[in-house]
């Protein structure tokens, strides 16, 4: 006889580990006990050695959402006990890792869609491997009385499940049925509709109107997308003219029948994360034009919660986008809900199982293979991503717009949910409401503070109220880019860091966004950069993109050639060239984001936009990737820097417009001259520096075409080349980035 003690660490509270271990112990006649610590699990077993090794191997395979991130087994000696038992959890335990939302398990499906069982039809089944989590708890510890499930008493069937550890549903902290759980309900013209609710929300779908539905995270607007004119209806109420909607489909055939599915896409679109997944449309897809405008490629998700299996039963494809009015974020409290979405949704699907915290639909594409991250929300937050080496409690407060912010405690970085842009008033409201919330539930007090160069980011302002209390680190934007990538990958190393994004504030006071750095998380140097241009009228011309044409042609082609591209726009060219010529509100910018806008307008796909990138998207839309040739960047040095000269190009792009060549050549040409430009730099940079390490980041390379490319082409160059892939590569990873340089600066 021996006797192990085991910690365990990571997610391993409210997933059925405690179970897990009991059947396990009981399974190999082994005595001892399971409880829930303040870090974890404690574990002892006693009996035979070879039993134990036998339990400790199949440990590594928990329960589906346990993540095991270490496991500690000490020997100790035996006390002669002859039971297992599951001890109450140590007083003060608090929970440190709580599981994100997951979508329902194969059993749970089984459960509703079983006429016999007692929670056929039941929209919220769930058990301990599936289920609302994070969405719904209010405080520490994961207990049912500290989520809004505490407003429902276990009926004696549920109670039973909950006591009993060989149930699925052993200390399923949301467990509910028919008798004793939420219930659905269905509003028209304000008023509550008697019926089956998931019925009268067939019947309006299918009559082409718009259901406002509560899900996990929030509400969102369904309508039939196979109807155009539902769908076209929904987009002017709420304002949205173009950016692509989501869908659910029923299930994995019907996505098949819809859009492309390749290997990878499958597993994750049926991941018990259940993120929305940007597909290729086949080309006979019958969803809707205006569910995805000028994309090609359709955000597909399948249903995740009970409610939407049984709603989907009725129906194959649903838009599903978030319920809110133009910009503002998700709605998800029930008052607002009734009060605010009669704007947009002719009904009202919702229930009164209360959602504490809006959790967004995570998006996610797969590129080369390889899962990328575009907005992590639901169904992996709150895991931590791993920030190595840090030991301090760090809060980071992230960029302006596709805000998320980053606490770290020690090497556990917590990533909120997308917050959203800050220049709304409710989402900076939310911010600030959702890091309270962070701090008390993973008891880590700030000791430091990051946040961005720019003064007027809300999230800088946010930052600036710790002054004189902690010590507060402004990180340049596109280091804090690089620096998600490197802590991402664990690289220490210097590393050759290509930044494309839209704007950042640079240490010139310039607006950077084409940029070539190198460094590492601590610091960096910038090696080279886009060629500066003003951006004509300000901020404003990033929703023009037909300003940034009109200042690239007029540097590189004249002023005759730039007043004559837009007509429509001519007075207001002149006024803006006239200030642009007296430098009033014409800051000077090196974006690469724009650049993409000004050759966009260049051969008129789009000269106005209405949502952030979409000159860039539909540029890579209509590329014709068969046409040949390449435009080519020219290469200056200044100051022992590489300036990224767009002349030549701009002059080439114009000449090829007027000679009547297509729109998706011109693309293609321009993609690949900035393909080029990424391998001949950083080529040059290895010599300089014997580097040949290469990082990818900033919201450009969502452009899957270019991040491809440049891969490919870098690692035929023998380059070991990193993007981001868990943290969004976008401005949402820009916290975690930001965590990493405070980091390794404290370090330093
Ligand atoms: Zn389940
Ligand atoms: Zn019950
Ligand atoms: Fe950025």
């Amino acid at each position: 006889m021996v006797r192990y003690a085991l910690e365990v660490k990571g997610i391993v509270q409210g997933v059925g580990f405690r179970p897990f271990v009991f059947r396990l112990a009981k399974e190999l006649s082994l005595s001892g006990f399971v409880k829930n610590t303040s870090k974890g699990v404690s574990i002892e077993i006693e009996g035979p050695e070879a039993d134990c090794k036998k339990f400790i191997a199949a440990l590594r395979q928990p329960p589906p959402l346990a993540r095991i991130e270490r496991l500690d087994a000490e020997k100790i000696p035996p006390t002669g006990a002859k039971y297992f038992v599951i001890q109450t959890s140590s007083a003060g335990a608090r929970n440190t890792f709580i599981s994100p939302d997951i979508g329902i398990c194969a059993d749970c499906f089984k459960d509703i869609t079983t006429k016999e069982n007692r929670r056929y039809r039941y929209a919220f089944t769930n058990c301990t491997n599936c289920g609302p989590r994070f969405s719904i708890v209010k405080d520490i510890p994961y207990d049912r009385a500290n989520t809004t499930m505490a407003e429902f008493a276990l009926c004696a069937d549920c109670k039973r499940e909950y006591e009993d550890p060989y149930d699925r549903r052993f200390h399923a902290q949301p467990n509910a049925c028919p008798v004793c759980g939420p219930q659905l309900f269905f509003y028209e013209n304000g008023r509550e509709i008697s019926g089956d609710p998931i019925r009268l929300f067939s019947e309006a779908v299918s009559s082409g109107k718009t259901v406002a539905v509560k899900g996990v995270g929030g509400y969102h607007l369904a309508c039939d997308a196979l109807n155009e004119e539902a769908v076209g209806r929904l987009r002017k109420r709420k304002l949205r003219y173009d950016k692509p909607f989501a869908v659910m489909m029923r299930d994995i055939e019907t996505v098949k029948r819809y859009c492309e599915v390749s290997g990878e896409e499958e597993p994750l679109l049926a991941s018990p994360e259940k993120p929305i997944v940007l597909l290729k449309k086949k080309p006979d897809c019958p969803i809707a034009r205006s569910v995805t405008m000028r994309n090609n490629r359709l955000g597909v998700m399948l249903p995740y919660a009970p409610l939407h299996c049984l709603l989907m039963q009725n129906h194959e494809a649903l838009v599903m986008t978030s319920g809110n009015l133009s910009d503002h974020p998700m709605i998800f409290d029930d008052s607002e809900a009734l009060q605010k979405l009669p704007a947009v949704a002719d009904c009202i699907l919702t229930h009164n199982r209360r959602i504490f915290r809006r959790v967004d639909d995570s998006v996610s594409i797969v590129i080369n293979g390889k899962v990328h991250l575009i907005r992590r929300a639901r169904g992996y937050v709150p895991e931590p991503a791993r920030l190595d080496g840090n030991q301090s409690v760090i809060l980071a407060l992230g960029a302006q717009q596709k805000n998320t912010f980053c606490l770290c405690k020690g090497e556990n970085a917590f990533l909120s949910g997308h917050i959203g842009d800050l220049d709304e008033a409710d989402t900076a409201e939310c911010l600030e409401r959702e890091i309270e919330s962070f701090v008390k539930i993973f008891d880590a007090d700030p000791q430091v503070i990051a946040c961005d160069l720019h003064p007027d980011y809300v999230s800088t302002r946010i930052a600036s109220r710790y002054e004189g209390k902690l010590p507060i680190f402004h990180i340049q934007h596109h280091h804090a880019h690089m620096a998600s990538v490197l802590a991402e990958h664990g690289l220490t190393d210097n590393a050759i860091g290509f930044t494309f994004d839209g704007t950042g504030l640079g240490l010139d006071g310039r607006v950077w966004g084409g940029e070539v750095l190198y460094g590492n998380r601590a610091d960096f140097a910038r090696c080279g950069h886009l060629l500066y241009f003003p951006l004509l009228g300000g901020e404003g011309a990033v929703r023009e993109p037909w300003r940034c044409a009109l200042a690239v042609t007029d540097i590189a082609c004249g002023r005759g050639a730039a007043l004559s591209l837009f007509p429509e726009y001519l007075e207001e060219a002149k006024i803006l060239l006239a200030a642009g010529d007296k430098n009033i509100n014409a800051p000077l910018t090196s974006s690469m984001g724009r650049l993409f806008d000004a050759v966009s307008a260049l051969c008129g796909i789009r000269k106005t936009t209405t949502y952030e990138g979409q000159a860039a998207v539909e540029l890579q839309q209509v590329m014709d990737e068969s046409a040949a040739g390449a435009y080519r960047f020219e290469m200056i040095e200044e100051h022992g820097r590489m300036i990224f000269d767009w002349r030549p190009l701009i002059r080439a792009v114009v000449a090829d417009v007027q000679a009547g060549i297509p729109a998706g050549t011109v693309s293609l040409k321009f993609h690949r001259a900035v393909a080029e430009l990424i391998v001949s730099a950083a080529n040059r940079l290895r010599a300089e520096k014997g580097c040949d390490t290469v990082v990818l980041t900033g919201g450009v390379f969502q452009n899957d075409f270019l991040l491809e490319k440049s891969m490919k082409k870098l690692e035929e160059s023998g380059f070991a080349v990193y993007t981001n892939q868990l943290v969004p590569v976008n401005d949402g990873g820009l916290s975690f980035g930001q965590a990493a340089v405070a980091s390794a600066r404290i370090r330093k």
